[in-house]
């Protein structure tokens, strides 16, 4: 099998901690890639000749902002393609997305993927257009949604936005075992010491 993508999870730190998280992203986690072992991995990369694209994702990839600028922007300049996946905690309206992405865009950024619905912190629902995707639109990246169920409304249909390129959704696969809901279901019940009775 030819590899030619990679997607490197660049923290589990996440700002939600959602049940069905099978990476156990929450504010708990710990760690996050260094510069030098990203660099590693894009010199492995390269040296493979397959991989063409590069993903950042976590955990949430904008909680550590500076370290994922820099990131998209060598993989941008060795010529891989780059792509984002978030939960779009810091999309508040489409103007301040705007600002949150031109960092972003200015250092190469292709694509975005937004994991957001009432499974995934809440923050907007899934009947609005996210205002994250609406940002990205305006800048002409490919932007996508990945959710549980199929966004009620694709940003597609929100004026300002290439049509063609923010059609997409990804369901969040939440059939195979994983996550902290399946994670307490096959833990095994607690027993406790039974105490004899002093009569
Ligand atoms: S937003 Fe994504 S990474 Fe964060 S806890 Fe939820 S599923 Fe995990």
């Amino acid at each position: 099998m030819k590899l030619t993508g990679l997607h490197v999870l660049l923290t589990y730190k996440c700002t939600y901690e959602c049940d069905h998280c099978f990476v156990w992203g929450s504010p708990q986690q710990a760690g996050v890639f260094t510069l030098a072992q990203l660099e590693d991995a894009f010199q492995q990369a390269a040296s493979l000749g397959s991989v063409d694209t590069f993903y950042f994702e976590g955990g949430e990839t904008f909680i550590y902002y500076p370290i994922l600028i820099k990131a998209v922007e060598r993989a941008h300049s060795l010529g891989f393609t780059t792509g984002i996946v978030t939960n779009g905690y810091w999309a508040n309206n489409v103007t301040d997305s705007m600002a949150w992405l031109r960092p972003l865009v200015e250092a190469g950024l292709d694509k975005i993927e937004i994991s957001y619905d009432q499974y995934h912190g809440d923050a907007h629902g899934a009947n609005a257009a996210h205002p994250g995707l609406l940002a990205a639109g305006r800048y002409g990246l490919t932007a996508s949604t990945i959710s549980i169920d199929p966004p009620v409304r694709l940003a597609s249909r929100s004026p300002g936005i290439h049509p063609r390129r923010t059609t997409g959704w990804r369901r969040c696969d939440v059939s195979r075992p994983g996550g902290r809901v399946i994670d307490r279901r096959l833990a095994p019940a607690t027993v406790g010491h039974i105490q004899p009775l002093s009569l």
